[in-house]
């Protein structure tokens, strides 16, 4: 029996919560092999990256990997020391010496394959694997350069490694009891759920509920693993992210609501109105590997046409920079940014078959006076980008409009 384990940033902060983790890692392995996957402590990937800003405004991302990758290091040192120290045979493992190898781009690489051989030998001898998340290594022919995963990706390595360990469990230990039906820092009557499908899990994620990790759920459904999903310090049961349970067609169709406050919005003006204006700006920003969210083009007139969209704080500086050139190029009117929006998104694999929900999204917000600054859906989600300063109160209205406090 092999268990795979992740521990993020606030259930390893300081040596105390290291040594309760370890506490639970030891018992564990009394009756099987661990792999463990730890993020970095607390805050610290959010304190290198406000270091590097200080002496960069446009930091080298190879460098900012190298710095970043650093937290995790720290962190499977300590744990594994920590194990040490209660007797428990342990060794640490940056993402590379786990055999983590990605593709060539920094900051949000993706893993194209493990090589299990160094993991395989190090449980063979009795060891447990304490590994590094968020961090692999290029091809030794791409000079074999550390690279991270993107924002919250340890999650993704856990999964990764379960794929690559063929592990019989994958859990992911946080400091919330499971997947709420809304961030329950924000709602506190959300209610936990027991299970989530695949299908809802991405979504959610995907629209900001940062408990999970998008592409570890992606992979999870992917390779058929089951995550777990739970509390690092409590006992209670979390919640089981698998595919779709015979439930389905009598449960509420909205399954939960996920923000995110992290986005902006870019506006060009006068676009010309001819084929290929637009594909000049995506294929600019899909060439930096910036991801767009909520694209709106305005109906034309004289000619011309506005053009709207959204991305993510950490792309907002690159591709305010890529649109504005392509901008000039195409004798655009002028670029604008509105960084004070947020989205909101109701999620549930019932709303493709149950017509309506579009209604009354739109009406509870209309009642709180929020305004809908524009609309994005997919067969399960509708997504509404409003004002920052709206968000919370958007979440709340919408958790109570669609009863998920509710069973
Ligand atoms: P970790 O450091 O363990 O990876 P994260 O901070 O990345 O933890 O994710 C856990 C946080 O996700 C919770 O503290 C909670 O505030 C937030 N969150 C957002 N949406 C949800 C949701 N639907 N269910 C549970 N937690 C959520
Ligand atoms: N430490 C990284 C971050 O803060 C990765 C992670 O925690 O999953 O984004
Ligand atoms: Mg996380």
């Amino acid at each position: 029996m092999l268990v795979v384990q992740k521990y993020g940033g606030s259930s390893v902060a300081d040596a105390d919560r290291i040594m309760a983790v370890a506490t639970r890692v030891a018992r564990t392995r009394e009756k099987a092999d661990v792999a463990i996957v730890v993020s970095a402590m607390g805050k610290t990937t959010d304190n290198l990256i406000a270091l590097a800003q200080q002496l960069s405004t446009a930091p080298d991302p190879r460098e900012m990997d190298k710095l970043l990758a650093t937290g995790e290091q720290a962190s499977s040192a300590l744990m594994t020391m920590a194990l040490q120290s209660l007797g428990c045979k342990a060794v640490s493992l940056t993402g590379g010496q786990a055999g983590i190898i990605t593709e060539v781009v920094h900051r949000k690489a993706r893993i194209s394959k493990i090589d299990p051989t160094r993991m395989r030998r190090e449980l063979d001898k009795g060891n447990v694997l304490v590994i590094a998340g968020f961090q692999g290594i290029t091809e030794h022919a791409s000079w074999a350069d550390i690279t991270t995963l993107g924002r919250g990706g340890s999650d993704t390595t856990a999964v990764a490694v379960a794929r690559a360990l063929d592990a019989d469990r994958c859990e992911i230990y946080t400091d919330v009891e499971g997947v709420y039906t809304t961030d329950p820092r924000i709602v506190p009557e959300a209610r936990k759920l027991d299970s989530v499908s695949y299908e809802e899990m991405l979504e959610l994620a995907g629209q900001g509920a940062k408990v999970m990790h998008s592409r570890a759920v992606e992979l999870g459904e992917l390779y058929d693993i089951e995550i777990l999903v739970a509390h690092s310090q409590t006992e209670a049961p979390g919640t089981v992210i698998r595919h779709e349970d015979e439930q389905m067609e009598i449960r509420n169709p909205v399954r939960g609501i996920a923000h995110d406050a992290k986005t902006n919005r870019i506006t060009v003006a006068s676009v010309p109105d001819i084929p290929g204006a637009a594909s000049r700006i995506f294929h600019a920003l899909a060439e930096k590997n910036v991801s767009v969210d909520i694209i709106v083009q305005n109906v034309s007139s004289k000619g011309v046409t506005d053009l709207s969209f959204t991305v993510n704080d950490e792309d907002f500086g690159t591709a305010l920079a890529v649109t504005t050139a392509v901008a000039k190029d195409l004798n655009a009117g002028e670029v604008t940014v509105d960084e004070d929006v947020a989205k909101v998104s109701i999620v549930g694999t019932g709303i493709r078959s149950h017509p309506g929900y579009a209604d009354k999204m739109f009406s509870a917000l209309a009642e709180a006076g929020i305004n809908i600054l524009s609309i994005t859906t997919s067969e399960i989600r509708i997504t509404v980008l409003i004002n920052s300063d709206d968000i919370q109160q958007a979440v709340r209205v919408l958790h109570q409009a669609f009863e998920l406090e509710k069973a």
